[in-house]
């Protein structure tokens, strides 16, 4: 293959796409190339019976970067969906995040001073000064009857052990609020892409040249000679062909139903499923990121799982051996001069996409 452009980027994903849109506006010359044999990484949507499916687990935009919003809004649309899960526990919903709702559901109070009230009433049973592990964070956060009702069986489905050997940092990500709102994210900005997320990929990459279903690490050589630089956005372990060993991921599983002649399946987009009896974490009801309208209905139940090698690689397990083991690979990467590493797999980074994409944008200013 004589070599023909400034930029060969591995990976057709959300790092990627960015750097292939920034590079372009310079007067790069581009090739993507993708193992999969579609375009758009994890964020790939696909559209079945007009109801964007996101394939690989549900992504839901937001941000309080306006940079990167006003980013994202110059390709595509984003529309007003607001991320409130519901919690179904042993038949019974309760709103998420934990707010005033949630405490009204549980026990009724009607006000911020009697629900908090409750809280220090179940929390001054267990005299926990300092949480050590997430069941302690919990029960002192927000007491006994939510963290068993709609803490305990979640968590230990999604990670797959006992909250007491869960580090408390986990459950802070969650807001916790004394008013009544059920947005399950504070950032400023939040919406879904009009047209799934393919669609944002897209514009991001028009222009760009595409292969499909082709494996860089298969023909590096050949992939190499094609352009000056190289951005890799792929497994850094596979990069350095697994020398150090692996790292490790948590990996989810979906179970993927097309409905037909149901139109509204479970009224909300995602329901968790909090106790340990049901095996999986959540249903996802696809069309109502976008408020669809089709006759049909198309839901995936999410089961977590431990990742063994050879699964598809979703959240780093940002633990002390997988952190340094990813140091050591990371050394190696500095040490290329052709290849730029970056992204979740190559950074091995639990990344929000806004904070992919400010990523991107920042690798591609510093270039
Ligand atoms: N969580 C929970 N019950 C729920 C939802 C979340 O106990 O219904 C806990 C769980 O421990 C989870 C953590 O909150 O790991 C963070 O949840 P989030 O939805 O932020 O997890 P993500 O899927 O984004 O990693």
């Amino acid at each position: 293959m004589a070599k023909k452009y400034d930029y060969l980027i591995v990976g057709t994903g959300l790092f990627g796409a960015v750097c292939a849109d920034l590079l372009k506006a310079q007067g790069r010359t581009i090739m993507m190339i993708d193992k999969r044999d579609h375009i758009g990484g994890n964020v790939y949507t696909e559209s079945v019976k007009g109801i964007n499916v996101h394939k690989y687990g549900a992504h839901i935009f937001h941000t309080n970067n306006k940079r990167v919003w006003d980013y994202v809004n110059s390709f595509v649309e984003f529309n007003r969906y607001t991320n409130s899960p519901v919690a179904n526990y042993k038949g019974r919903l309760y709103n998420l995040p934990f707010n005033m709702n949630t405490f009204y559901q549980m026990w009724g109070v009607k006000t911020p001073a009697e629900a908090q009230a409750k809280i220090e009433e179940q929390k001054a049973q267990y005299h926990i000064d300092e949480p050590r592990n997430l069941e302690e964070q919990a029960i002192s956060l927000i007491g006994k009857d939510i963290y068993e009702a709609l803490i305990k069986g979640y968590t230990q489905k999604q990670w797959g052990r006992a909250c007491t050997d869960l580090p408390a940092f986990i459950i802070k990500r969650l807001p916790l609020r004394f008013t009544f709102d059920n947005n399950y994210f504070n950032d400023r900005y939040q919406g879904i892409p009009e047209g799934g997320y393919t669609a944002l990929i897209e514009k991001m990459i028009e222009g760009c040249d595409v292969r499909l279903g082709v494996d860089y690490l298969s023909d590096r050589e050949s992939y190499d000679a094609m352009a000056d630089r190289v951005i890799y956005t792929g497994e850094i372990d596979r990069f350095f062909s697994y020398q150090y060993g692996h790292l490790q991921y948590r990996t989810v599983s979906f179970e993927t139903e097309l409905l037909e002649g149901v139109a509204n399946y479970q009224g909300n987009a995602v329901v968790n499923y909090t106790e340990a009896e049901v095996p999986y974490t959540r249903i996802i009801e696809h069309k109502h990121f976008e408020f669809g309208t089709q006759p049909d209905t198309v839901i995936s139940r999410e089961y977590s799982k431990e990742w063994q090698p050879g699964d598809e690689p979703y959240y780093p397990v940002n633990d002390d051996k997988n952190s340094a083991l990813y140091a050591q690979y990371k050394e190696l990467a500095d040490q290329q001069t052709k290849v730029i590493f970056g992204g979740r797999l190559a950074e091995y980074k639990y990344y929000d996409m806004d904070k992919v994409i400010m990523s991107a944008i920042e690798m591609v200013e510093k270039m």
